[in-house]
């Protein structure tokens, strides 16, 4: 039964302050009806424009095709801000049902042939149109979106292209819940005395999860991240260590309903099917053609590089933890189970860094406010707090303004943990920027899960929570200051190797000395952070890199190795890793960070697959970037930062990626500030590599 839209908000015209949703007045059964009634909606549009019997125009298709769908983006970005920040049962029902609908809709749209038909009308007659320069990128985009979708083949490869994406969907699905069941599945419970080393916030976090699993005064370690990396971190066990460790990297691999090995191969199987039937030689060529990077070549150059350095300097890191076993009287040679937990040792040996002396500085108000006069000097943004209704409490907005006093648009941010709260940090949005419907400002999302603090507390940041907040706000940055006209360029719309630009370019600032020395203020006494302090802080920055470059590149190019593949028929994937990490002179004592048989990033929902590599594309071009202003002397230099604006955090996708850095930077990116920011620029890389 369908409401009639008077009676559902999400269907009506929402006229309070900024057009924000009327967050009060919606309830969970309002979306249903309203996604039944707008994806319909949408569908007659998408139908008219198919079916228009006169020549194709950019007016009459492209540019209808970016007015339509509206009503339907609207109840989605309301549904998916929830789905993520405010969820519960009823929502995440909601959200299985609605997620093949929605998946379905975007097929009948990509394969729609009297659609693409005059989509390629257009683009065959493209420079004759006289499009603007925004005009012809929007429908170059249009264009290889259909074309990547398969919109361009005939009828029995996109039938059995359909089949393949139903079937990658399933085993995508399956392959994450097999994960997840290892996971849960497994818990070492522990006693009193087996916790030598546990600092107090890992013994809470582990009672805590013993009594969950209805076994009170005992304490659990679990395959929860943060619960089995603290524990290899800080246990002294190293017979303890090795039964988790042993647990964590065979997830996916144990055999029996759960074991993923059968479904990769299927999986890589069917991506290079896909990849064929859309004319390229393997899914890792098809992946990158639409990138930044364009092929896995250039991909594989970038890792290239520095795996060998990351390598060279992770055995500079081996050997002295190999000596910290030896002067303990240690008689066993290190094994990956060891390296967390004497690393950990080494950093507080070389840095006397302590946790609970840094955390009083981090105030999260005022973070957020150094956040904002970054944002200030950099491009003269201000922020002004405001009260509107949102989704809830612990929520709070802004109105952003230009130096001109413009509006900019609306910036909420949602920093505490709750129980509805997915885990993580990201950015999204409620509206995105355009000026194709009028000047229509963007509403702007940061959520994060920073521990809320007790009442009349200041609620405090570790660093790297601060680091994760300036790394939101630079994606929040780039949704806010967009300034484009077609609502499908706007923004963070860009490939997936340049999307972590604006994000970890932005995290520099946090390390400017003028900023810290500001806002890096003790909760207690208000005393910024002494200079010694702050020093030692920034000199961990380059510790254990060696191995964090080794544990993540490892995964990229077995990513790339593996989407590569041309003959899949008997992928053995165990056997695979093996001889591949063989073949790069894996060392020994490190263990690819997350293993093929629970690799999520590739398996589970594919986002990353042959993409893993795009980290660490996105740091060169972030170090690089920041090394634009450092070269001025002047970390908020008015000209770079000019340039940044324009081609970088406005520009949303007007430009290619390449074109778009070459214009900010005044040339290509360069590795060597990447090597020097992870300290391997003064390592040599061994002679087998
Ligand atoms: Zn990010």
């Amino acid at each position: 039964m369908t409401q009639p839209s008077s009676q559902n908000p999400l269907l009506a015209d929402w006229t309070g302050a900024f057009g924000l949703p009327p967050f009060g007045a919606i309830k969970p059964e309002h979306f249903r009806p309203a996604f039944d009634r707008t994806l319909a909606a949408h569908r007659a549009e998408i139908d008219v424009i198919a079916a228009d019997k006169s020549q194709p125009t950019f007016a009459n298709t492209i540019e209808a095709l970016e007015r339509a769908g509206r009503a339907l983006d609207r109840v989605s970005n309301v549904f998916f801000v929830l789905t993520g920040a405010d969820t519960g049962e009823t929502i995440e029902a909601i959200e299985r049902d609605i997620s093949p609908l929605l998946a379905r809709h975007s097929n009948a749209l990509y394969l729609d042939r009297a659609l693409y038909a005059r989509i390629a009308d257009l683009y065959a007659r493209r420079t004759a149109l006289g499009l603007s320069a925004e005009q012809a990128r929007v429908l170059d985009r249009y264009h290889t979106r259909f074309v990547r979708a398969g919109a361009a083949l005939d009828k029995p490869a996109q039938d059995r292209l359909a089949a393949i994406n139903e079937r990658l969907a399933s085993l995508g699905t399956q392959f994450g819940q097999n994960v997840l069941a290892d996971e849960k599945a497994y818990a070492l419970m522990l006693d009193e005395a087996d916790l030598d080393g546990l600092p107090d916030f890992a013994r809470a976090a582990a009672a805590a999860a013993a009594a969950e699993r209805g076994q009170p005064g005992k304490y659990a370690i679990t395959l929860a991240r943060s619960s089995c990396e603290s524990f290899l971190q800080f246990s002294a066990r190293r017979d303890l260590r090795e039964k988790v460790f042993q647990a964590w990297i065979k997830r996916g691999e144990n055999g029996g309903a759960t074991d993923n090995r059968a479904i990769i191969a299927e999986l890589i199987a069917l991506r290079g099917e896909r990849a064929r039937l859309l004319g390229y030689a393997t899914y890792a060529d098809y992946r990158l053609d639409d990138q930044m990077a364009k092929t896995p070549q250039a991909a594989r150059k970038l890792l290239d590089e520095v795996w060998g350095r990351g390598r060279a300097k992770a055995a500079v890191e081996r050997d002295a933890l190999q000596k910290m076993v030896a002067d303990e009287g240690g008689n066993f040679a290190l094994a990956p189970q060891d390296w967390r937990y004497y690393a950990e040792k080494l950093r507080k040996a070389k840095y006397e860094l302590d946790e609970a002396e840094i955390k009083p500085y981090f105030q999260l108000d005022k973070m957020i406010d150094a956040a904002f006069e970054t944002a200030r000097r950099l491009f003269g943004l201000t922020f002004t707090a405001v009260s509107v209704p949102l989704y809830h409490p612990d929520a709070r907005a802004w109105e952003v303004k230009d130096a001109s006093g413009a509006q900019v648009g609306l910036f909420i941010g949602d920093y505490f943990a709750r129980g509805s709260k997915h885990s993580g940090a990201w950015m999204t949005l409620l509206r995105d920027q355009e000026k194709l419907v009028g000047n229509i400002r963007p509403i702007i999302l940061n959520v994060c899960n920073f521990s809320k603090p007790a009442a009349g507390e200041p609620a405090l940041l570790s660093f790297d929570d601060a680091r994760t907040l300036f790394h939101e706000f630079g994606h929040g940055l780039h949704g806010l200051m967009s300034n484009v006209t077609y609502p499908s360029l706007a923004g963070t719309n860009v490939s997936s190797d340049f999307v972590e630009l604006p994000s970890q370019l932005y995290e520099h600032w946090l390390e400017v000395p003028e900023i810290l020395q500001k806002y890096a203020l003790h909760a207690k006494t208000g005393q910024p952070m002494p200079k010694a302090l702050l020093d030692r802080l920034l000199a961990t920055r380059t510790f254990n890199q060696g191995f964090g470059t080794v544990e993540y590149t490892a995964c990229a190019l077995v990513d790339l190795d593996i989407h590569s593949l041309t003959d899949t028929k008997t992928l053995d994937v165990s056997e695979f890793e093996r001889k591949t990490l063989e073949s790069l002179h894996m060392p020994a004592e490190i263990v690819m960070r997350h293993r093929l048989p629970h690799f999520g990033h590739l398996f589970s929902g594919g986002g990353y697959a042959a993409g893993y590599y795009s980290y660490m594309w996105s740091e060169v071009l972030d170090a690089d970037a920041f090394e634009a202003f450092e070269e001025t002397g002047n970390a908020f230099d008015p000209a770079t930062a000019a340039r940044l604006r324009e081609f970088i955090y406005s520009a949303g996708n007007l430009r290619d990626p390449i074109e778009a850095y070459t214009a900010f930077r005044g040339r290509l990116p360069a590795v060597d500030a990447l090597l020097k920011k992870r300290g391997l620029d003064t390592v040599t890389e061994p002679a087998d590599s």
